[in-house]
């Protein structure tokens, strides 16, 4: 199995520390809000990669957080809690907001066939753990206090940058959104741990500790919840990209400097889905949330497929256009399925089985092309040698990774004996193609279109599309 590593800046073949248990942290979403679509794009890369590892023969223990504290508006520590804001937005106390978008972020996962992970942990759960990471960083001289706060001292480290290779000049995200320098850091860079000291005094949730009563940073959760369900030494590590810094790379720091060794070897992450105006935010007011696809009724595995097509390290620009033609092209899956399941016969051809479950692999092992694994699963149901019984296997296999409900979709979505009639006359059109016999070709073609049904010869093969009346 071959993953893009953004700690190397290359793909690698993928050797988990030990092999019968792949460890697997994801970070998890701010509950101050609904997910975007983008967010979600995201979690369904990161779905596609657990099942493909799964799929490839590893065990796999999967922890995700979920962020109910901490996270400030700016990811360089500064502004105010997202979860206070969010709260005040409301008018509900953030532990109403933290629930709610909670099981609205569950509702999601289910609707996009999203497996949970193994374990979800709430940034609140375990604060002390965090605490006693800290003592530990201040014992060993990587921390320091500082205005009310407890600080990571970046200098203190050789590698601080490795993750984004030093381009320091991308970095200062924080900086360049507008939110004031903390004047009680050491180095710009350095990030807190502990919160005791803010400008905004109606910060909810506090916790006492010897550095004062006080929150933890962002960071420090996903360090200590990720140590304390993984153990020292993790795997895989995914996010979105905007997590590469300051996020993930404040995660090594801490995480290194308090294991004394190194911590995470694989860090894997997804591109960005833009809109037509740019990047994706919560702050702009109206966003694109999955329940809004649902309204306008879209199919939520539309959107799943829609994210498919494309690989997770390339940019994915939405629109309702481009949503339109995937949800045009599951339609088409769905009902030339829906026609095999209607036509089933054969036994299992082991060997070619074998042959597609093999190229199926083999995609999503190149660093998860799950585009190419898509044109596989299209092979197999065009085939003029897989019987049905071995196409709808083959399906249900592939389907245990692509998640798209294959199999699940409602029949009556077409009519049966109507689609036999059509799959019937399509053959008879290729046969007489092959024949070169292009005026019965076309005869037939335009014997359909009189009675509303337009045949369309695609990558996929011949579909047709019924003329709603
Ligand atoms: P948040 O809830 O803001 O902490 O983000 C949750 C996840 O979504 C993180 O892994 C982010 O990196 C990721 N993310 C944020 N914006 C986008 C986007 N436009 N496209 C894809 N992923 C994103
Ligand atoms: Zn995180």
């Amino acid at each position: 199995m071959k993953l893009y590593n953004t700690l190397t800046r290359q793909i690698e073949e993928f050797i988990p520390h030990d092999p019968n248990e792949v460890k697997m942290y994801t970070c998890g979403p701010t509950v101050y809000h609904y997910a975007h679509i983008g967010n979600l794009r995201s979690y369904i890369f990161e779905d596609i990669l657990e099942k493909t590892l799964k799929y490839v023969g590893y065990s796999v223990n999967r922890v995700m957080n979920i962020t109910d504290v901490g996270h400030l508006s700016s990811d360089s520590d500064s502004g105010e809690d997202k979860m206070v804001k969010g709260a005040k937005r409301e008018h509900k106390t953030v532990l109403e907001i933290a629930d709610f978008y909670t099981q609205a972020f569950f509702h999601d996962l289910e609707d996009l066939h999203i497996k949970k992970p193994d374990t979800i942990c709430k940034a609140t759960s375990i604060v002390d753990f965090y605490l006693h990471m800290i003592d530990v960083l201040m014992e060993k001289g990587y921390a320091y206090q500082s205005g009310g706060n407890v600080y990571f001292d970046i200098s203190k480290l050789d590698d601080y940058y490795q993750l984004t290779n030093h381009k320091i000049d991308d970095m200062v995200v924080g900086v360049r959104e507008g939110v004031e320098e903390d004047s009680f850091k050491k180095n710009q860079a350095d990030f807190a741990l502990w919160f005791t000291k803010s400008k905004f005094d109606d910060q909810e949730l506090k916790w006492e500790s010897k550095y004062g009563t006080g929150y933890p940073g962002w960071h420090i959760e996903c360090s200590g919840i990720s140590i304390k369900y993984l153990g020292e030494y993790l795997d895989i590590h995914c996010g979105g990209v905007d997590n590469i810094f300051p996020h993930h790379t404040n995660e090594i720091a801490q995480s290194e400097a308090y294991l004394g060794h190194p911590w995470c070897r694989y860090w894997c992450h997804g591109e960005h889905l833009n809109d037509s105006t740019g990047k994706m935010s919560k702050s702009k007011g109206e966003f694109l949330t999955l329940s809004l696809l649902k309204e306008k009724g879209y199919n939520p595995l539309v959107y799943r497929l829609f994210c498919l097509e494309s690989h997770y390290r390339k940019q994915l620009v939405f629109s309702f256009d481009n949503l339109d033609r995937a949800a045009s092209t599951y339609e088409k899956l769905i009902r030339r399925i829906q026609h095999l399941q209607a036509n089933v016969s054969g036994t299992l051809q082991t060997d070619l089985f074998q042959q597609y479950q093999n190229q199926f692999q083999m995609q999503l092992e190149q660093d998860l092309n799950t585009a190419n694994a898509l044109t596989v699963l299209y092979d197999v149901i065009k085939s003029e040698t897989l019987n049905t019984y071995t196409k709808l296997a083959l399906i249900e296999n592939f389907d245990t990774v692509l998640s798209l409900g294959l199999l699940e979709q409602k029949a009556d979505t077409i009519d049966v004996q109507q689609d036999a009639y059509i799959q019937t006359k399509i053959q008879e059109r290729n046969q007489a193609k092959q024949n070169k016999d292009y005026v019965l070709a076309d005869q037939i073609r335009d014997d359909l279109l009189k009675m509303g049904i337009l045949l369309k010869d695609t990558r996929e093969g011949t579909v047709y599309e019924i003329e709603k009346r």
